[in-house]
């Protein structure tokens, strides 16, 4: 009856957002409260050179005068990119506890609605309430949300959206106290207008934390937790290559709530490696007791992406395992030396070949194909493709191919990068046959042990090479 009255109404006032009283989620957004965040750069860890580009608009905002008598205008728009997780939020915050400022923290999502001109109030009401308040920070997560190259996505509700916030940028003047920070994946995506001078003019890269980093974002989270001696925060900071900040507070709380479940007064070392595994690679499934048959299957394939890293030496194993953990049966954790930004095509191909060696070790034992393999070769054809279309690896040429011929090359693109990919697995067969005492020895250990370490691994193949 309730559904009924609802499509009689719709069918009343066919346009709604105009006519209609306010949505419900309308409601939750003019409520939508800043906040005042106590976060200081001090929380956020390493960054330094981005916290460094902040600090004269943090100055600005705290000395407004300093620059009106110059005739300066604070920056309208920062823009943050780059991966999730790396500290855009956090950063944002910081910005806004470092000026004492009304942060008001919103998702680009949040502007998106069926009904044409509701985004767009959402904005006007938005920025009326910032400007009341000022000194304030708005912050736009996935701001590509509203923000999108307008060819690429013809919306007339995001349009009026996008239109309004620039409209709103545009209106702010020597005297508004009040700084967008828009936050995005992709940088790429957004529309022309909006990253212009004298809008999201200021474009902050976040990678993933180097080394220095991640030692930083490691005592940050750690230095209100017990730690027992044995904790090397540079050697966890190692292992946690590639890893965001996100992840790494993570691993830190998880590594508490490890220690506490066994109860202990402190944090080892072995509750970090017990909640980087946690977090690498999925809960432990206590229930998932492989049958005989898969368990050799497994002990063989992750033997075999051992065995070659070990044997074209990219990067030292840290451990293998055979236990089932999330998703995955078996997994080898690699610990890479040190941060690395350009490989070269031989790295590439001896990443893959180590990718490739489970299935290999599979058809070279057991003669088959099975569906192990999956996420291995989903890494593999990424790694093929970027060889292809981007690092001008491949008989294809130099010239790079962009996403948009890629669309109309796919058979081409595919075709050659499976011809390298098939090139790895052939050697990488070569190089198993060579190696299948070593191979059969490291099956047979990880089949009765289920893990093995990076010190198991050396002597085995030692003890092997002596006999
Ligand atoms: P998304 O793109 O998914 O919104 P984000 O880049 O905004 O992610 P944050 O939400 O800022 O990431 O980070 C998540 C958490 O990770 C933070 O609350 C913090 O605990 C931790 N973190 C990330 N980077 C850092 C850092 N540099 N220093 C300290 N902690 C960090």
């Amino acid at each position: 009856m309730k559904k009924l009255r609802k499509i009689f109404e719709k069918i009343k006032n066919p346009v709604p957002a105009l006519a209609q009283s306010k949505t419900e989620k309308e409601d939750k957004n003019e409520d939508s409260s800043s906040s005042h965040p106590q976060t200081t750069f001090d929380d956020v860890a390493g960054l330094e050179e981005v916290k460094e580009e902040l600090f004269e608009i943090v100055d600005f905002m705290k000395n407004p005068d300093k620059y009106k008598v110059m005739g300066a205008r604070i920056p309208k728009g920062v823009l943050f990119y780059g991966p999730p997780g790396t500290g855009k939020t956090l950063l944002a915050s910081a910005v806004a506890g470092e000026t004492n400022s009304s942060f008001f923290n919103i998702t680009g999502s949040e502007f998106v609605e069926k009904y044409v001109g509701v985004g767009a109030k959402r904005v006007r009401t938005l920025f009326e309430k910032a400007r009341k308040e000022a000194p304030s920070i708005i912050f736009i997560d996935e701001i590509d949300a509203i923000g999108v190259k307008r060819h690429l996505e013809s919306n007339n509700e995001k349009d009026q959206t996008l239109n309004q916030l620039l409209v709103e940028m545009d209106g702010f003047n020597k005297d508004s106290n009040v700084l967008v920070i828009g936050a995005t994946n992709r940088l790429d995506l957004l529309d022309e207008a909006l990253v212009r001078p004298g809008r999201f003019d200021r474009h902050i890269q976040m990678g993933a934390p180097n080394f220095h980093s991640r030692c930083e974002i490691l005592k940050v989270h750690t230095k209100d937790k017990p730690l027992a001696r044995d904790v090397d925060l540079e050697m966890l900071a190692k292992k946690t290559h590639g890893f965001s900040g996100a992840y790494i507070s993570n691993i830190a709380n998880e590594a508490a709530i490890i220690a506490v479940r066994e109860s202990m007064n402190t944090i080892t070392s072995d509750h970090f490696d017990k909640a980087l595994e946690r977090v690498v690679a999925g809960l432990e499934s206590k229930n998932s007791k492989l049958i005989e048959r898969e368990k050799r299957i497994v002990a063989y394939h992750e033997s075999g992406h051992a065995l070659v890293s070990d044997l074209v030496g990219l990067d030292p194993i840290q451990k293998v395992s055979i236990i089932p953990r999330g998703q995955a049966l078996g997994y080898v954790m690699q610990l890479p030396d040190e941060d690395r930004y350009i490989y070269t095509k031989e790295e590439l191909l001896n990443k893959m070949m180590i990718l490739l060696a489970g299935k290999a070790a599979e058809q070279l034992i057991f003669n088959h194909q099975s569906t192990g393999a999956s996420d291995d070769l989903k890494k593999v054809s990424e790694i093929a493709t970027n060889m292809v279309c981007n690092y001008g690896m491949s008989d294809l040429g130099f010239m790079t191919i962009t996403e948009r011929e890629q669309h109309f090359m796919s058979g081409t693109i595919k075709a050659e990068a499976n011809k390298i990919v098939e090139g790895c697995f052939v050697d990488t067969l070569d190089i198993l046959k060579e190696n299948e005492n070593d191979l059969e020895v490291l099956a047979a250990h990880l089949f009765k042990n289920e893990t093995m370490s990076h010190d198991e691994l050396k002597n085995l193949i030692k003890k092997q090479a002596v006999n």
